[in-house]
């Protein structure tokens, strides 16, 4: 039942406030002392400061109540919005205007009985004010006195002095009717403007209950949980829930998930898996987790302790801004560029594919340099799903990695996705999968894994000198099976001219570090 205050008060300060808007101020401010009942005597700081600052403005709503009718109209110059009884010179105003119309009735019934003409009536327009209407039939009958002023079809109007004497009177009293309402309306706008910081001030006081009682109702009805926040960088949520997935999917079919984060933990989690496993899902609601409990929400989860983040940095979707001249992959890497120059340790990130809008040298080539310099410069919680299997090696290299990936159950009739995060990376797409799901032709899902046979027996290579590789860097079948040591690409890129002497150490260190022993 409480208004936009803020709204309305904007209007009233700025003098566009109708009377409905004035009511609607006055229905609020009735509402006030209940809410304030309500907030005091609590243990929540919050809460009790709250209270303080909600000012009830009693003095405006018992000036608005006494002033306004319980439903105003919308405009302040027809009249009909003040009261009676709120102002002595607008009662007698109202007054003479009553008395001139039971006059003129009076004056009506007297006219028939004196002229005899039963059909006679006594009408107001705009242009001759009230007249005398007698029709044709009856014009041998009209009295003398009467002056005609104009003739229609079937009738004539006339007036006399008598009447238009009355009719001044109570067309003026409803003139100055209307100016006294207009005149009190403003008065009362005046009254209500001159309160707007405490209206203001209210308004932000409702605004915050409002967003509190909401996210308290989500809380007792969904179920979620009081999270703990941390100051270090960490994440432990167990038994995680995707706000909105939990509510639309049918009860019960949602799959919650955890993630966990810290200095022995890992803080880079590498999700692979195939299409509509879940990905996705896990990672939005990582971010809305930490996003809920950061704006003071109980979360959707069994239990979560969430450390602060300075922001939370999302790479997702692939948006075309045609309009903007950017192709998709632009857009991706605008989003990236943003996030490697922007994050700090404290951010969270994540990513939802990158490098997927080029080639696939240069997109796995491209999401290799992210995910080694979120890691090694950055150091932020990262969450980064990817479809490219061979970025799960980098957890053999990089100590704050961790792989996993989405479960599915292979059976005879396909796969069946069952949304579970769980450690370890995934080697396989199932991509053909999804696309017989979707109902891609057969003949194009037979070619298709045709080719796939294909190409991935013309990438299957081993290593020519297995012995000495003892941490192979690109596992079997991959695309990357035959490139050279990224070590040994590194070395012939490094410009030792334009390095500083700190440089080339610490990119010597890194190379002895990455160096298969
Ligand atoms: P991906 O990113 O791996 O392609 P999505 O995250 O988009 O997959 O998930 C695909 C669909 O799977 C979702 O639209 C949802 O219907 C379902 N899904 C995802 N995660 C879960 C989960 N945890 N529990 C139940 N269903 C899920």
């Amino acid at each position: 039942d409480v208004h936009d205050l803020q709204r309305l008060t904007a209007r009233i300060s700025t003098g566009r406030a109708s009377p409905r808007d004035l009511a609607a101020v006055s229905r609020t401010l009735a509402l006030l002392p209940s809410i304030k009942a309500q907030m005091r005597d609590r243990e929540s700081a919050m809460l009790r400061d709250l209270e303080a600052r909600l000012e009830v403005c009693a003095e405006l709503r018992e000036a608005l109540e006494s002033a306004l009718v319980d439903d105003p109209p919308l405009s302040p110059r027809e009249g009909g919005l003040i009261r009676r009884g709120c102002d002595k010179e607008l009662d007698e105003l109202r007054d003479i205007s009553t008395q001139g119309k039971d006059w003129i009735a009076q004056f009506q019934a007297e006219a028939v009985r004196r002229t005899g003409i039963n059909s006679l009536k006594v009408g107001f327009n705009q242009v001759f004010g009230y007249y005398i209407e007698i029709t044709h039939a009856n014009a041998g009958r009209v009295p003398t006195d009467y002056k005609r002023v104009s003739t229609l079809k079937n009738a004539e109007r006339y007036t006399t002095p008598e009447l238009k004497e009355w009719e001044e009177k109570v067309l003026s009293a409803q003139d100055k009717i209307h100016e006294r309402e207009y005149d009190l309306f403003l008065q009362l706008r005046e009254c209500a403007a001159a309160q707007t910081n405490r209206l203001m001030q209210t308004a932000e006081v409702l605004a915050a209950l409002d967003v509190l009682a909401s996210l308290a109702e989500l809380a007792a009805e969904r179920n979620y949980t009081r999270p703990v926040l941390a100051d270090e960088p960490m994440l432990a949520i167990v038994d995680g829930r995707h706000p909105v997935l939990d509510q639309t999917l049918p009860p019960g079919t949602f799959v919650p998930n955890g993630v966990t984060m810290g200095p022995d933990e890992g803080f880079f989690l590498l999700v692979t898996g195939p299409n509509m496993g879940g990905k996705s899902v896990y990672l939005r609601q990582t971010a809305l987790l930490a996003l809920m409990a950061q704006m003071g929400s109980f979360v959707p989860a069994g239990c979560a302790k969430i450390g602060l983040v300075d922001r939370i940095f999302t790479r997702v979707g692939a948006s075309d801004e045609l309009s903007r001249a950017q192709s998709t992959f632009m857009v991706e890497m605008t989003e990236a560029a943003n996030i490697l120059n922007n994050a700090t340790p404290r951010s969270l990130v994540i990513l939802d594919e990158i490098g997927r809008g080029t080639s696939t040298y240069d997109g796995v080539s491209l999401a290799w340099g992210i995910t080694e310099y979120l890691h090694d410069h950055i150091g932020c919680r990262t969450l980064f799903a990817t479809h490219y299997h061979e970025l799960a090696q980098l957890a053999e290299r990089l100590p704050g990695l961790r792989n996993a990936n989405v479960l599915v159950h292979e059976t005879e009739e396909g796969i069946v996705f069952l949304h579970k995060i769980a450690p370890g990376s995934a080697d396989k797409s199932y991509g053909i999968h999804v696309a017989q799901r979707a109902g891609v032709p057969a003949e194009v899902l037979a070619r298709a894994r045709e080719v796939l046979a294909e190409l991935e027996a013309h990438h299957v290579n081993t290593p020519e000198r297995p012995g000495r590789i003892r941490r192979p860097r690109i596992a079997q079948r991959s695309l990357f099976a035959n490139m050279e040591d990224p070590v040994l690409q590194a070395l012939r890129e490094f410009d030792v001219g334009r390095a500083t002497p700190e440089e080339v150490m610490a990119t010597v260190r890194r190379w002895k570090r990455d160096l298969p022993s």
